[in-house]
């Protein structure tokens, strides 16, 4: 029998989870923290940074994070907001992390995309995206910045589309930029909000108009730039897309504001709207069809697992998002691949700043979870008739190295500690097919010191690692004699599913695969193989 509980059903839908991606620089912690903010989860800006230096993140191998002065720690944080219940999943910003990114992505359920107006859509933004789109889940478009001199707004449209693919509908439209930015126009409800330089903006200050014609504005922000307004927004209302709820909600069109987060210009206009457009917890793939949030009693995945958060203990925190129903601490639920029942006592909520135990969650919610070794990414957690959510997608590496151990006399270990750090899943674990030597693949090449520093600390084995010159992996499908002879090159391996894949040095290598093979499909991430 199915649960319905009509409160439960009120507090699902009040859910809001995403994710922020961008480029590193681009704004993604500032735009955080001034979001926190409104939900006065932060009492000022500048804490969410001050997380890098707290009490979780001095053990011993986040030194190599101090060192670099990059962050390490992924979470997620929620706050409360206008009766929403909004969950941010922090995705680390360095290129070095993305893997993990990637992963967080999965268990988001819309993305806020941070650019930053001088320097357009960039690498990382590319990547992130990509994954976003393959889920279909709408995308919000920040370009932050504003108040230093940036890129054409149109420039940066069309590079939205010309880059990404997506379209868009500029929800606001700067007026002016740099020295020169007065302020934004809201196309949706006729008004101008002015910023001020130095200003707090922590009450939006407008006045409303009637369209871009009205003559108030060119008494407030000068005729030039009034003149030069009404000519944009009338190509943009000729020559631009409409607004369109319905490619909002798949991800072909991207609302888009503009702001200055620093300045906290904008961000509660972002934040309202977000709210208004954005989805609440919808159903979720499984091996027996869609999981309905609403009906279906608790259940969840496992999207990261992240170590050693506290020195004093070598814990592993599983982060779980909650796919249905409501989760109570304490509560005994199916861990289906070990098909065993567990009991969740301590978990944990992520908050700006500190971790506190939750007694109650409802779908769409993250929470940690101590793990004693048992979970790996992917894993499936429900209550109630057994079933798995979707295998978790695993997406090329650009950095490869062989790996073996220094001391064959601890082989053991070794395989015990690789097999173990790989499922955390920041660093993948490929096979040659002949020999059974060990690739490691990263999306980024600090993964490979992280691991090295971490089988020694935890496993007491040095290991070798020899660079590799792929930078591309690519899943294979298609006709099984093909792939049988392709297993018998040195550059095909395969990954720890046992499923073929091809390692390529470059694009060019690729492309000339897939001219010679044309039976088989080259795919970018293992998503649905
Ligand atoms: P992240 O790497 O994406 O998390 O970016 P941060 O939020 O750390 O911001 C990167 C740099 O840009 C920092 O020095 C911020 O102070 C600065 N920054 C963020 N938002 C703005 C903005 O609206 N205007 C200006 N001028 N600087 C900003």
């Amino acid at each position: 029998m199915t649960q319905i509980d009509p409160k439960w059903q009120e507090e699902i839908a009040k859910r809001r989870t995403f994710a922020i991606i961008s480029h590193p620089d681009a704004g993604k912690t500032t735009m955080t923290e001034k979001l926190l903010y409104y939900g006065g989860a932060i009492r000022e800006a500048g804490m969410v940074k001050g997380r890098k230096n707290s009490k979780h993140a001095t053990s011993d191998w986040m030194e190599i994070e101090k060192k670099r002065g990059i962050s390490v720690t992924s979470s997620a944080m929620d706050f409360v907001y206008k009766d929403h219940h909004i969950n941010i999943l922090d995705t680390p910003g360095h290129q070095d992390f993305s893997e993990d990114t990637y992963r967080t992505l999965t268990a988001a359920d819309a993305a806020v995309m941070i650019i930053d107006v001088a320097k357009g859509v960039e690498a990382q933004t590319i990547k992130l995206f990509k994954v976003c789109r393959m889920r279909g889940i709408p995308i919000f478009t920040f370009i932050n910045k504003l108040d230093r001199h940036g890129k054409d707004p149109f420039e940066l449209l069309e590079e939205l589309e010309r880059v990404l693919g997506i379209r868009s509908y500029p929800m606001n439209w700067p007026i002016g930029m740099g020295s020169y930015f007065n302020g934004v126009y809201d196309r949706v409800k006729s008004r101008v909000e002015l910023y001020e330089e130095g200003g707090n903006h922590e009450e939006i200050k407008f006045f409303e108009v009637n369209g871009p014609e009205d003559p108030l504005i060119g008494q407030r922000v000068g005729e030039d730039l009034w003149q030069q307004l009404q000519d944009e927004i009338s190509l943009l209302d000729v020559a631009g897309d409409s607004f369109d709820p319905e490619l909002i909600s798949k991800g072909e069109l991207t609302p888009v504001f503009f702001g200055s987060a620093i300045n906290n210009f904008g961000v509660q206009t972002f934040l309202d709207n977000f709210l208004a457009m954005a989805p609440a917890p919808s159903p979720k793939k499984s091996n027996i069809g869609p999981i309905d949030p609403y009906t279906r009693p608790f259940s969840g995945f496992v999207f990261k697992i992240q170590a050693n958060m506290n020195p004093a203990h070598r814990d592993r925190v599983a982060f779980l998002r909650i796919c249905s129903g409501r989760f109570e601490r304490g509560m005994t639920v199916k861990h289906v691949r070990l098909n065993r029942e567990i009991k969740l006592a301590q978990p944990l909520q992520f908050m700006a700043q500190d971790r506190e135990i939750v007694e109650e969650s409802f779908a769409g919610d993250v929470i940690g979870l101590f793990d004693p070794g048992i979970f790996q990414i992917g894993d499936t957690l429900c209550v109630g008739e057994s079933f798995e959510y979707e295998e978790m997608p695993h997406f090329s590496p650009e950095f490869f190295s062989k790996v073996t151990v220094k001391d064959a006399m601890k082989h053991k270990q070794f395989q015990k500690g690789i097999m173990q750090l790989t499922e955390e899943g920041t660093v993948q674990l490929f096979r040659t097919s002949p020999m059974d030597e060990l690739i490691l693949g990263v999306v980024g090449v600090l993964q490979f010191e992280v691991l090295e520093y971490r089988l020694k600390a935890e496993y007491g084995v040095d290991i070798s690692l020899q660079r590799l010159p792929y930078q591309i992996a690519r899943w294979l499908e298609g006709d099984k004699a093909t792939i049988n002879t392709l297993m018998n090159r040195s550059q095909t391996v395969k990954d720890r599913y046992e499923r073929p894949v091809m390692l390529f040095e470059s694009e060019y290598q690729l492309r000339m695969a897939q001219e010679k093979y044309p039976s088989i499909t080259f795919h970018e991430s293992s998503l649905g193989l």
